[in-house]
């Protein structure tokens, strides 16, 4: 039987799938491309802003219509939390994320039974394990190890289709990272709906993983997914200097003023925000600081855009992804009023976009004639012109040559020169 699947949404979503295609492969079905004809389509939904829910609904009605006799599986947070609407519009099996584990015998009792007993009896407080064996498309793999969140934040459903905060044991994580290691890959990257909460649940910490992990003989670069500001502990900031953490954060601002902060449900202000960004500036020069920014959240004035503005303005913050503002049903914010009118919104996305291309062509061009760390992803453009690479603080880099053999090596970089948002550059030595 052939399967399909198609993911939208985060990182997270994606490593899941990984696992999910992997699963179905190593049970002997064929795997082909969402857009061709296969008898199980699974469509890995998403459900943070409403474009996600209506892409996650457009793929489960294309499935159906491109084999009608197909079993349509939707998994994953839209899933998890809007059963009936997503059976409503043709699919067939409707499962959360800790299904995502079980799926293949999921879908096996579906094809005898023709119907879905109930999997509600699935823990939902436990973590499971999904290890990828190889990510034969990626020049990083990728480690699950920790998922959930308590946070609350008032206008995230996140938190409601992921569950509890719960994580990975050190032991695994370690056992993991060795195996992708001796699979070749020299940068890791950790991940989980809130990576920063890592290890609460077991009496252990972040820090006290990668402690562990650095000590990885051939490991050459973990990088850690987005932490939340009030996760930055003074230890993880000191400890994140190490060599072998990549100098990329991603770190979610939201919004630079208090009170839009408090009504969000963020637990921390501007101030100490700022804080975190400085202290890494400071002990790591090169660092990539990148930030989630939400425009237009409701009752937003002028006044407090601008000290968003401002914040973003005045730190050493390499880029940001801009949200603009969309009401989730069943979350607090969505109730708030009043609502920021879609121009508003409009003029406050475009007015940070540009200040985004400005911060990140400074950022990038500062590194021009200095030598950088940088993972070969190995595709390479313009016939074999250059070598795509990824440097340690986040910068794509144009790699003069063909260097695809090195695929997934950590190398030094010298920059020449710039392309766009690229940075151009030699290796160092091979
Ligand atoms: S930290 Fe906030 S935004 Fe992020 S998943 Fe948790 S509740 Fe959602």
């Amino acid at each position: 039987m052939k399967v399909a699947i198609l993911t939208i949404g985060c990182k997270l979503n994606q490593y899941e799938s990984e696992y999910i295609v992997e699963s179905f492969s190593k049970a002997g079905y064929g795997i082909v491309d969402f857009k061709e004809e296969a008898d199980i389509y699974i469509i890995n939904t998403c459900t943070v802003t409403s474009q996600a829910d209506s892409k996650s609904r457009q793929a489960i009605r294309q499935a159906k219509r491109r084999n009608p006799k197909s079993i349509v599986v939707a998994v994953g947070c839209y899933a998890e939390l809007k059963k009936d609407e997503l059976k409503n519009i043709g699919a067939d099996i409707v499962v959360g994320n800790v299904e995502k584990v079980f799926l293949v015998d999921i879908v096996k009792d579906y094809l005898i039974k023709g119907d879905l007993e109930d999997t509600r009896n699935i823990s939902r407080e436990v973590f499971y394990p999904m290890p990828v064996e190889d990510f034969k498309d990626y020049a990083r793999a990728f480690v699950k190890v920790q998922d959930g969140c308590d946070s609350e934040c008032s206008y995230c459903i996140v938190w409601k289709a992921r569950g509890k905060p719960r994580s990975a044991e050190i032991d695994f994580v370690v056992e993991e990272v060795k195996r992708l290691v001796d699979r070749g890959f020299e940068e890791i990257v950790l991940t989980g709906v809130n990576l920063g909460s890592y290890g609460k649940d077991l009496g252990v910490s972040l820090v006290d993983l990668l402690k562990r992990l650095v000590k990885i003989d051939s490991l050459k670069k973990i990088r850690l997914s987005s932490i939340e500001p009030t996760e930055w502990s003074d230890e993880l900031i000191d400890f994140v200097i190490h060599e072998k953490i990549a100098k990329h954060f991603h770190i979610p601002l939201q919004s630079g003023s208090d009170r839009i902060l408090e009504i969000m449900n963020r637990k921390y202000k501007r101030k100490f925000f700022e804080n975190i960004v400085l202290k890494l500036k400071e002990k790591i020069p090169i660092v990539g600081i990148g930030v989630d920014v939400i425009v237009g959240f409701p009752t937003e004035t002028e006044r407090d855009f601008l000290e968003t503005y401002e914040t973003i303005d005045q730190l050493p913050i390499y880029y940001m992804h801009i949200f603009t503002y969309s009401d989730r049903p069943g979350t607090l914010a969505s109730i708030l009023n009043p609502k920021v009118p879609p121009s508003v919104k409009r003029e406050r996305y475009e007015a940070l976009r540009k200040l985004r291309n400005e911060k990140m062509d400074r950022f990038i061009s500062s590194f021009l004639g200095k030598k950088i760390y940088g993972v070969v992803e190995g595709r390479t453009i313009d016939g074999n012109r250059y070598t795509r690479a990824l440097s340690e603080n986040y910068i794509p880099i144009l790699v003069e040559g063909d260097y695809s053999f090195l695929r997934c090596k950590v190398k030094i970089f010298q920059a020449t020169g710039k392309n766009g948002l690229n940075l151009v550059g030699k290796l160092d030595q091979v």
